[in-house]
């Protein structure tokens, strides 16, 4: 053996016994980490981010608020968070419209993600010899939540075309009584939305709670066609949204979930103190006061999801019905080979969901030109 060396810039990593391996839990043993390649292309279309930043005077904004928040940094952040959540509920309020939920703070909780909310929310409600229900094909990081949290996972399987019948998920979760039901709408990776049927049906069957994991719902063709006006009627259910996603703030990591403030109590219960930084709690607030243009690009989106829909129907692919940002397309013998022929011209999809598909995220017009010109030369 050797001793430590000092020599800057060494390249081989710093394994001194080879026969090691850390001794993790045995979930984890052979489990690898979450993997959306983030490679630098000129066209990313992978991982359902909008493609459109803030502009400089909402940029402006947002610094101008962390530069006040940086003075206090000595000081631990309000960990309740208040001034965001009455950001949240503000802004949820105007959403709905007139006839709305009427939400207040006490009605919001807000974490790093929508994906640390999720896990806040297995933890209160889930947790050793719990269940937690999802309906696959639907999002990748469900089962990792439940695995994290020691929740059981239990699947109930969507029809051919990714759709579920109010009935026979209700019955589904009649059957398997499940602690928390996670209906995500609408779906990653196929794009369907749950119509109000099937949430009442779920509502109604459900012996826990139901989450509905809203993080695409401004993208839906019919945006009013969301769980939250359904709130004051049902104290069991928890709307996630994000501001990942339609909101353009991926990188501030911000989501939140609205509830009965019974529910909102709970999930304080496990929450670590102090979870959302001080300067992630100004960004978010100062982004809120610029929501509308932020929302903007929502039509843009929109409308640009259904050229690409229209395009690949035309192509003669099989391609789900979206209401989201994305588009699940297919079905292809080797979907490898052609992410791989799509990934060699410059243009980054996803390799996920069921086998034979593929998941493109909406990009500006020109983004979305490129990936359709790029399969085209590789259909061809
Ligand atoms: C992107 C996404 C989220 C949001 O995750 P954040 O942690 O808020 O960035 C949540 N749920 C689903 C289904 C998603 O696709």
């Amino acid at each position: 053996m050797t001793g430590p060396t000092s020599a800057p810039g060494r390249s081989t990593p710093n394994v001194m016994r080879a026969d090691w391996s850390p001794p993790v839990r045995s979930e984890l043993v052979d489990a690898s980490a979450y993997g959306a390649p983030q490679l630098d292309v000129e066209v990313r279309l992978n991982v359902n981010e909008n493609p459109y930043g803030p502009s400089s005077a909402t940029a402006a904004d947002i610094t101008a608020a962390v530069a006040s928040a940086a003075l206090e940094l000595n000081r631990y952040p309000d960990r309740n968070a208040v001034a965001l959540r009455e950001a949240l509920a503000d802004y949820l309020n105007g959403r709905i419209g007139a006839d709305g939920a009427g939400l207040t703070a006490a009605n919001l909780w807000a974490a790093n993600g929508s994906n640390e909310v999720m896990v806040q929310i297995l933890q209160a409600f889930g947790g050793p010899g719990r269940t937690v229900l999802t309906f696959p094909p639907t999002y990748s990081m469900y089962p990792e939540y439940a695995r994290t949290t020691h929740t059981e996972l239990r699947t109930f399987a969507r029809a051919d075309d990714f759709s579920l019948d109010p009935a026979a998920a209700a019955a589904g979760v009649r059957r398997t009584a499940p602690d928390v039901v996670i209906l995500t709408s609408p779906n990653n990776p196929t794009g369907t939305a749950a119509s109000g049927a099937l949430l009442a049906a779920l509502l109604e069957a459900a012996p826990g709670i139901v989450v509905v994991d809203e993080a695409y719902a401004e993208f839906a063709r019919d945006p009013g066609e969301t769980a939250l006006t359904l709130l004051p009627e049902h104290p069991h259910l928890l709307v996630c949204r994000t501001m990942s996603k339609a909101f353009a703030l991926a990188g501030a990591r911000v989501g939140y979930v609205a509830a009965d403030p019974r529910v909102i109590d709970a999930l304080q219960l496990v929450r670590l103190p102090y979870h959302l930084s001080a300067v992630t709690q100004a960004t978010a607030i100062a982004a809120l006061r610029h929501a509308d243009e932020l929302l903007a690009a929502v039509d843009l989106l929109r409308s640009e999801r259904d050229r690409v829909v229209g395009w690949l129907r035309a192509r003669g692919l099989t391609v789900a019905d979206s209401d989201a940002n994305f588009v699940l397309f297919g079905r292809f013998g080797d979907r490898h080979a052609v992410w791989q022929a799509l990934l060699d011209r410059g243009v980054l999809i996803r390799e996920t969901g069921p086998a034979g598909w593929l998941r493109a995220s909406i990009g500006t017009p020109a983004e979305n030109d490129a990936f359709l010109a790029a399969l085209e030369e590789v259909l061809a």
